[in-house]
């Protein structure tokens, strides 16, 4: 078995989720007392979340870098950045490591092509949604990529970072989810990305009537799957 190296804090909330589902699917898949082998780095969220507002991209990534070298010197034989708004760093960080990072948007493109689906909605940080960064991984494996209008996006942006990454889960925020999906899929999202790594926690497969992306599920798995 490969050991895993995760990057997380980003926020915690959902970093203990990848933990949880890692070690479940190493036991489902070897049964007994068979666990995961993996190191966690966790993070200070807030010094991250300020390089975001402040967009000190360079200064992050290069605060990611050296985090993923050393997981690497401890053991690691890969690396989970457990968020998706890092990714947008993705190149910063493998610039001073010499083992692969699974990507987060290239394990969500290859269960949203199994279902043969086209076109999705994404949700995420206000980062995730607007940029480039993200939409074009999910473009070049052929998905059209549809996001939520302006004025949704800064509520939906609001909701994780003053919610969700705090683990509040609050009735109205995820009924107004609810309502989001439901306009993406009239313009014709045949599926939803859970493009932050928190959404998992607020929104459930029965919130919506079409395929929801569950990228924090989906990515831990994919680690699993590489682990073994
Ligand atoms: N965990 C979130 C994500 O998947 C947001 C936190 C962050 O900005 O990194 O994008």
């Amino acid at each position: 078995m490969k050991t895993i190296g995760l990057i997380g804090g980003m926020s915690w909330e959902s970093s203990v989720e990848y933990y949880r589902i890692i070690n479940e699917e190493v036991k489902n898949r070897l049964g007994g007392l068979h666990s995961a082998k993996c190191i966690l780095f966790s993070v200070d969220f807030d010094e991250v979340e300020r390089y975001q507002v402040e967009g000190e991209w360079e200064r992050a990534g290069y605060m990611l870098g050296n985090i993923a070298r050393n997981l690497e010197q401890a053991g690691a034989d890969f690396i989970v950045i457990c968020t998706n708004t890092m990714h947008k760093v993705v190149s910063l960080v493998e610039q001073h490591i010499g083992i692969p990072i699974l990507h987060i948007a290239d394990a969500t493109a290859h269960q949203i092509n199994k279902l043969d689906i086209g076109t999705v909605g994404l949700l995420g940080t206000r980062y995730t949604m607007e940029q480039d960064f993200y939409k074009e991984r999910l473009i070049s494996n052929n998905i059209d990529v549809l996001i939520p209008m302006e004025d949704e996006i800064e509520l939906v942006n609001k909701i994780i970072f003053e919610e969700l990454c705090l683990g509040k889960i609050k009735q109205s925020s995820k009924d107004y989810f609810k309502q989001i999906i439901q306009k993406l899929v009239e313009r014709g999202a045949q599926g939803i990305v859970l493009g932050c790594t928190e959404i998992g926690l607020l929104i459930k497969p029965e919130d919506a009537e079409v395929p929801l992306f569950d990228t924090a599920h989906i990515h831990a798995k994919e680690a699993v799957n590489v682990a073994l």
